[in-house]
């Protein structure tokens, strides 16, 4: 029995998916609110010219550029897609279980596949620097990375609560030469209102969001770029899902459940989108579940219109929302802890095609699960891809109660070498 399919490079996914021309209704569009300068019209100085354009198109494909397929190549791409045997046999589950690697990222996160397409357009568009908000610190590690790869230079706003205690992967940003910030910084008018009141504020990504953009607002030669949310990070982190249904082709095995981890949306739409495709429009059958904490169940928030940050500088989406100025509670797989969902998962969830389960603060149960994963398929997952292994686990032992051989597919959307602080407290190892 074959326990891994990797592809080629040369069968690496040409193209993107863009799922919006298939969506079962048109995407609500980004609105201004009622007061205030248009967010809109300032869109165009904030963002990369090329990510605008993907963002509003309604094109299904869009080519990858040579040359950046090149460097998805030197970052390790395509990665591989793995058979779970040695756990579907430990949980004696008659369920076939099936994982994404992008643990393999160079950075540790699948946050690389569309950090590097950013920078790659930024820099063709003529930019100097790029300027994030990072909260767990991959995004801000990959766009570290991809940064220095393309010979720009960046710039990072870190939730300050988390840059405090993740002090190797700040080191690592520093090292691939970028400029770390603890947010609330003094660096910006928002973070430094902020800042002023409580040099310990633990910041939010809402508040970072808004360092960046401020940041970005006022250097014609800086551009600002988001992680997760908004359609064309979806759209770039396809190439995931793209990649495993050939895979799948190769197993000669479909799956019936799809399952990963959602803070904004980035690696579970990478991951599922092209198999939602599948069910938009080739009715197929497929569920899918998106596996979330306790403090930050945005899929479980109200569907309206609100702000992506928390000095309101963002247009209005529409998508599910905890509220822009909604404090959580702080957990170690904290890229799980954003108020908003991508409008385009946010959506599908309306129309009733993904569910979604939350697990408590305390992450015990989703630890230990992931330590099961690590005991016998041999790979760590990060704090965050601990939730896709859980929910994984959790489903396939459902199965074995219900005596289903349900196909399952997960994504492990990063690496936890950075984090076993993380679970070192929480399982209490000494
Ligand atoms: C950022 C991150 C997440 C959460 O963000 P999404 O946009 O929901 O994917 C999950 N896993 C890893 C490894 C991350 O870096």
């Amino acid at each position: 029995m074959i326990r891994q399919v990797n592809l080629l490079v040369k069968d690496m996914p040409h193209q993107w998916y863009n799922i919006i021309p298939d969506l079962p209704e048109p995407l609500p569009a980004p609105l201004d609110p009622s007061d205030g300068p248009s967010r809109i019209k300032n869109l165009p100085n904030l963002l990369i010219g090329e990510c605008l354009k993907q963002e509003f198109s309604q094109e299904s494909w869009i080519d990858i550029p040579d040359e950046l397929l090149q460097i998805y190549a030197q970052a390790g791409r395509p990665r591989p897609l793995f058979r779970a045997l040695g756990l579907e046999k430990k949980l004696d589950t008659p369920a076939r279980l099936y994982y994404k690697g992008e643990f393999f990222s160079p950075t540790g996160s699948h946050k690389v596949n569309t950090a590097l397409a950013q920078c790659y357009y930024a820099k063709k568009e003529g930019f100097e620097q790029v300027t994030t908000e990072t909260g767990a610190g991959l995004w801000g590690t990959a766009l570290s990375y991809a940064s220095a790869l393309n010979g720009l230079k960046c710039r990072v706003f870190w939730v300050r609560s988390v840059y405090n205690w993740k002090a190797d992967r700040r080191h690592f940003m520093q090292f691939l030469g970028a400029e770390v910030h603890a947010s609330p910084s003094p660096m910006t008018k928002c973070g430094k209102e902020l800042y002023d009141k409580n040099p310990n504020h633990d910041g939010s990504l809402g508040i970072a969001i808004s360092e960046g953009l401020e940041d970005a607002g006022r250097d014609p030669k800086t551009v600002y770029c988001l992680g997760s949310v908004l359609n064309h990070v979806l759209m770039h982190q396809t190439i995931i899902g793209l990649e495993a249904k050939k895979q799948f082709e190769v197993f000669d095995d479909y799956p019936d459940m799809v399952i990963s981890c959602f803070g904004g949306g980035s690696n579970f739409g990478g991951f599922a989108i092209p198999f939602i495709g599948d069910v938009l429009t080739r009715a197929k059958k497929t569920k899918f579940i998106a596996s979330q904490s306790k403090a930050g169940p945005n899929l479980q928030g109200e569907y309206r219109y609100d702000f992506a940050d928390y000095a309101e500088l963002t247009p209005m989406l529409k998508m599910y929302t905890l509220g822009h100025k909604t404090d959580m509670h702080p957990i170690y797989g904290d890229g799980l802890r954003y108020h908003g969902a991508s409008p385009i998962i946010s959506l599908l969830r309306n129309k009733g095609y993904i569910d979604t389960v939350a697990y408590p603060n305390d992450e015990k149960h989703v630890f230990k699960q992931a330590q099961l994963f690590t005991e016998t398929e041999g790979w760590l997952p990060a704090p965050e891809s601990a939730y896709s292994v859980a929910c994984a686990i959790d489903e396939a032992i459902k199965c074995k109660e219900a005596g289903e051989k349900k196909v399952i597919a997960f994504n492990v959307s990063g690496h936890g070498f950075l984090d076993m602080y993380a679970y070192k407290t929480v399982l209490g190892l000494k």
